[in-house]
């Protein structure tokens, strides 16, 4: 009978994965709210989800995660203006993010502590992308809780952790004070350095390196397609926060790997 367990066994661990991923999409539903929310200022609490456009208060059917937006075709159904596309990508980049965490530790302290990582990136990199503002209650919210959760965290150490975050502040500070100083205008904000001072303490000095590398390498990249595509030459503005995200996404899963690579390449 033991092969009989077996499947009982893997056929309930596709339903936890649907679970999760359900989880996911309705933590995703409530992040395109805080993306909206946060930096106007409007509580997250009550009103319950409204049309920005109309007001229009959404009904549950209208506000099932993903399967509402397809139904609606993108649009409000009281006004039919469009809904952002970003509503969808958020409801499912999140559980993602989340089914990749579930996959690396099942459910356990880790676990959260990813989710709660990754969720963070997410909710920064949207804001970034509409506002050019990263909210200090998540980049400094966020730098407590990646000191706090430093115990659960599989890449660092508290110390690690720390000297992570300080690294990642001084060394962005000094980078946006010598362009400021060079250019006479700012480059990397203020909500840059402490997005910074944050993904150093959940990713460690070493994420802080590999981060900077992959967030210089694909914001430039993205920097050069929005100017020849927009012709505004050097002035066009890019919000960097989403390529730091992006950067300590792949230093928190890569670093190690990343830097012996880079260190084979370099001493070979
Ligand atoms: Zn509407």
């Amino acid at each position: 009978m033991p092969q009989q367990g077996m499947q009982v066994f893997s056929a309930f661990r596709g339903i936890d994965f649907i679970i999760v991923a359900a989880f996911g999409a309705i933590f995703g539903s409530f992040y395109n709210m805080l993306i909206y929310r946060i930096p106007r200022e409007i509580s997250v609490i009550s009103p319950g989800s409204t049309c920005p456009k109309c007001g229009h208060r959404l009904t549950w059917k209208e506000n099932i995660p993903i399967v509402s937006y397809i139904f609606l075709k993108g649009r409000c159904a009281a006004c039919s203006s469009r809904i952002p596309l970003r509503y969808i990508i958020v409801e499912i980049v999140t559980p993602l993010a989340f089914l990749l965490a579930y996959w690396r530790h099942g459910l356990n302290s880790t676990f959260f502590m990813e989710t709660i990582f990754f969720s963070l990136l997410i909710l920064i990199t949207f804001t970034d992308l509409e506002t050019y503002l990263i909210p200090d209650i998540y980049s400094i919210g966020g730098t407590l809780l990646g000191l706090l959760l430093s115990g659960v965290n599989p890449i660092v150490t508290w110390r690690e952790s720390l000297l992570g975050a300080i690294v990642g502040g001084t060394i962005l500070f000094l980078i946006s004070f010598v362009y400021f100083r060079l250019r006479g205008r700012e480059g990397l904000g203020g909500g840059d350095v402490k997005l910074m001072v944050m993904i150093g303490a959940f990713t460690g000095y070493k994420g802080v390196v590999v981060t900077m590398f992959v967030s210089a390498i694909t914001g430039l990249m993205a920097g050069i397609i929005v100017m020849v595509r927009k012709k505004e030459g050097l002035s066009t503005m890019i919000p960097y926060g989403p390529f730091l995200a992006l950067g300590a996404f792949v230093a928190y899963l890569w670093a190690d790997k990343l830097m012996e690579i880079y260190i084979s390449f370099v001493f070979s």
